[in-house]
């Protein structure tokens, strides 16, 4: 295995508060990087760095940890560019465009499901994520679901079964009948293929108890909880996810005192999805209240066809510190160690010494330029595990 500094770094950000200015960015200035292993062996001043078998020069570019996007519905099939251009004309966002998605993904080959993700997936690489949480839930049949997931599988270890997206069409008359196959059969199959379980606990989707149902049937298949909540009306999901201990609670628009309280003492992190919000020109979830009462706030894109087509970590960023209240320095960290957190990783979203070699390189002189030049392409480089992914030799 060869050694390989990755030096003149010009600003490189740790998320490790041990080391640097001592923020919880963890920055320090003319940096370098040792990875060894695929991991981070060393982090310190260039001037002191140790000899390697390789040498990577940044000339003063900008290191920052890998962004973790812990929110995606990465494989799906189609395209619901009508239905997004009949919302900016006034139309409300009610989720009964799922159908569409789910009818597309259904029809689609495996072959073709694969080729759409990759290209998702390369687009997020390219833009410096180098963890990807990626959701089933637009197949809504029990072999539909399995393929979703095992297709998943061959992108990311943190996959989620989220048969409990939407009701499908077939089951509008019993949903009870519905809900029995998500927590019976389909749990059945889709567990040995998954990590997490999700269900979308808010108006038009799952209630409250149709939701501890699943959950608590997830749970006993092995499955650690998680849930989509509070996007389009005040819901019980935050309170579901407290009273469950899931790892994250996601959107989290509209959120009571109580609500936020419940979050803060069961440690569950609210993922916020600001790109979803400015797709759908709905109001922004308040990250300053949530940060104020000691929640820990992640960043996603929520990758999907119908609310949010974005692969961008980058915008979310920049979505964050515009409209979410965020400082530059907070929205970094949510959408790295922030990340991490809602995946319950402690080995990537940081890059102290031991972590994964996961890392973004900037072409700008700190990770401020992030926020300050919004859809500028910063990302310059991405690597995963110690390895270079994006762009691949030679073509740059
Ligand atoms: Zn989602």
């Amino acid at each position: 295995m060869t050694s390989r500094l990755i030096t003149n770094i010009g600003e490189l950000v740790t998320c490790d508060p041990s080391v640097g200015d001592g923020s919880a960015l963890g920055i320090l200035r003319d940096a370098a990087i040792v990875i060894d292993g695929g991991v981070v062996a060393w982090v310190g001043p260039a001037a002191a760095a140790p000899a390697t078998d390789e040498v990577t020069d940044l000339e003063g570019r900008c290191v920052v940890p890998g962004f973790v996007d812990s929110h995606t519905h990465l494989v799906f099939a189609g395209e619901r560019s009508a239905e997004f251009a009949a919302r900016m004309a006034g139309e409300p966002y009610t989720g009964g465009g799922i159908a569409t998605t789910v009818a597309a993904t259904r029809a689609a080959s495996t072959g073709q499901l694969r080729a759409a993700a990759a290209k998702r997936l390369a687009e997020m690489t390219a833009s410096g994520t180098t963890t990807v949480e990626a959701k089933s839930g637009y197949g809504l049949t029990v072999a539909d679901e399995v393929r979703l997931l095992e297709l998943s599988r061959e992108s990311t270890a943190e996959t989620t079964f989220l048969g409990a997206h939407v009701v499908p069409q077939e089951y509008l008359r019993d949903r009870g009948a519905y809900v029995d196959l998500v927590a019976g059969e389909m749990l059945a199959a889709c567990a040995p293929h998954a990590r997490w379980i999700d269900v979308f606990c808010d108006q038009g989707a799952f209630d409250a108890e149709e939701t501890r149902h699943i959950l608590r049937a997830g749970i006993a298949a092995g499955l650690e909880p998680r849930l989509h909540g509070n996007q389009l009306a005040h819901g019980s999901g935050a309170l579901v996810a407290a009273e469950f201990g899931a790892a994250s609670v996601d959107h989290c628009n509209h959120l009571m005192d109580t609500d936020v309280a419940a979050l803060a003492c069961a440690g569950v992190v609210a993922t916020l999805l600001p790109a979803a919000d400015f797709c759908t020109r709905t109001p922004y979830p308040d990250a300053r209240r949530l940060l104020d009462a000691g929640v820990t706030v992640a960043l996603a894109t929520d990758c999907n066809p119908g609310t949010s087509y974005v692969t961008s970590m980058p915008l979310v960023i920049a979505l964050a510190v515009r409209e979410l209240g965020l400082t530059p320095a907070e929205a970094l960290w949510a959408a790295t160690a922030g990340g991490a957190a809602a995946l319950r990783r402690s080995d990537i979203g940081t890059l102290a010494v031991g972590s994964g070699a996961d890392l973004a390189v900037l072409d700008a002189p700190s990770y401020v330029h992030l926020a300050y030049r919004p859809g500028a392409p910063l990302v310059v480089q991405t690597w995963q595990d110690g390895t270079r992914l994006s762009p691949p030799r030679g073509v740059r």
